[in-house]
């Protein structure tokens, strides 16, 4: 029996089609290669804007035929197109989907699928299948990733409590619940033992983790715990809100050897007044000092952004804020969006969308060409020097690829050795804005204590 499993959207969803995965591993299934080669089809959906919930509606009316040449393929919907809440209109709309899962819950599926192959069975029989197929302890990669897949995510924050008007994932995905720091690292030692070098720490916003249970641990008391597990080499962590960038999650990321220099931290804005209609909770005076400490603290850190443009009532000049911020902090990554109104959400309800689509696109593409700019300028001075990657896959054409510390992607070039997993020295010989070419040059660092 197999199963194909298609994810849209974030990190956070791609942890959990790997946790649905792992759960219908244990049940016997196995990955399929293709859709039509599947017992049980599965999409993992994103509606963070309008075009990604297009996507999720294309999907299920392109997998409508494969259910009616077969209708004993289980076809199921995961994720935030659902909702915790769940979603009647959606039965009404799709009926030839067999099971509905809200964002991080297989459960609905694995009881589906663990009554249809054992029907016979005892309760207890059927009640002890699902628990251990849901148990987060055990988790195993899918058959053909033991062994070979290099990095993982790892979701550490469930949820979103917090109220940007923009944004429908706290509707979706229910309030923030952080799993104990027990749980997150049996888990990590599992992925561990299975050859996974890598884990990033997700969470909407991951530095909020803990905060949600009296006297609970904080994110860096979570980084010290993992940072303990055997085999890890490398831990990442996203997405941080600059609100709750503490000098002590700071202190762990300059202190531990294995978390790397890399913060994910969204400003969304370059102007007070569009921050504050977004209810972000933070001036660009105070954004700006967070970014200062982390880089006084971590002088190579990587900083990292996501930025929307065409927010309700932007104008130009508050745009041209956004856009002069960005050039003065030359950040390392910016993810860029153009507002799309989402139901539901505050903004949905008191404020006009009232940036035309045409305007929001020259805004989009003005920030791109600074953001390649910017990169362009940052990896060319990395041209002659050595840095050190973490191998994570070669592609069809024998090209090796990873990523240093603070997350740039290198590649080199080698048909006869497997690198994968391993960290290798490269010397950069060329540079575009997205990607670094280099050549090896010494064998593998002691895992673990690779040097700044
Ligand atoms: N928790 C993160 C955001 C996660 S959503 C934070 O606190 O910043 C990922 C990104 O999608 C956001 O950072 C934002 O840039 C973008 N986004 C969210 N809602 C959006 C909307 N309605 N329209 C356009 N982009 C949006």
């Amino acid at each position: 029996m197999r199963y194909y499993i298609h994810t849209f959207g974030c990190q956070m969803n791609v942890a959990d089609s790997e946790r649905l995965a792992s759960a219908l591993e244990k049940l016997g299934y196995q990955m399929a290669e293709r859709p039509e080669q599947a017992d049980v089809l599965v999409v993992n959906t994103c509606v963070v804007r309008q075009s990604a919930e297009e996507k999720a509606y294309g999907w299920l009316h392109m997998v409508r035929p494969l259910k009616e040449r077969r209708p004993d393929r289980v076809v199921a919907v995961m994720g935030c197109l659902v909702g915790v809440k769940g979603n009647e209109g959606l039965r009404r709309a799709f009926p030839w989907v067999d099971v509905f899962m809200p964002p991080a819950d297989p459960r609905p599926l694995v009881e589906f699928l663990a009554r249809r192959v054992d029907e016979g069975r005892a309760v207890a029989d059927l009640e002890r299948m699902v628990r251990y197929a849901l148990q987060d302890e055990e988790l195993v990669l899918p058959l053909s990733e033991r062994g070979r897949k290099v990095t993982a995510y790892v979701p550490v924050v469930h949820g979103c409590s917090f109220g940007c008007t923009f944004c429908i994932i706290p509707y979706r995905r229910g309030p923030e619940r952080s799993r104990p720091v027990g749980q997150v690292v049996a888990e990590v030692r599992a992925l561990a033992e299975q050859g996974v070098r890598e884990v990033t720490l997700l969470g909407q916003i991951v530095d909020r983790y803990g905060k949600d249970i009296p006297d609970g641990p904080d994110l860096a008391d979570l980084l010290r715990a993992v940072h303990e597990v055997e085999g890890i080499q490398r831990i990442r962590f996203l997405t941080s809100h600059p609100s709750f960038m503490t000098d002590r999650i700071i202190e762990a990321v300059a202190e531990l050897p294995k978390v790397c220099e890399h913060i994910e931290i969204p400003v969304q804005a370059g102007n007070d007044e569009v921050l504050a209609r977004m209810r972000r909770g933070y001036t660009v005076a105070d954004y700006k000092r967070v970014v200062e400490k982390i880089r006084r603290r971590i002088p190579n850190a990587s900083i990292a952004t996501d930025i929307i443009v065409g927010f309700c009532g932007e104008t130009e000049e508050q745009f041209m804020d956004t856009y002069r911020l960005v050039e003065e902090l030359e950040f390392d990554v910016v993810h860029i969006a153009k507002y799309s109104p989402r139901p539901g959400t505050v903004a949905w309800r008191t404020m006009a969308d009232d940036v035309p689509p045409e305007e929001k696109e020259r805004r989009f593409r003005m920030l791109e060409e600074l953001y390649e700019r910017i990169s362009r300028r940052k990896n060319e001075a990395l041209i002659g020097q050595t840095v050190e990657i973490l191998v994570e896959d070669r592609n069809e054409k024998g090209k090796w690829f990873g990523r240093t510390r603070n997350n740039k992607l290198v590649f080199f070039e080698d048909g006869d050795r497997d690198w994968r997993g391993q960290l290798v020295s490269v010397r950069i010989t060329s540079a575009g804005p997205w990607s670094l070419q280099g050549v090896p040059v010494e064998p593998s660092l002691e895992p673990g204590r690779s040097p700044r």
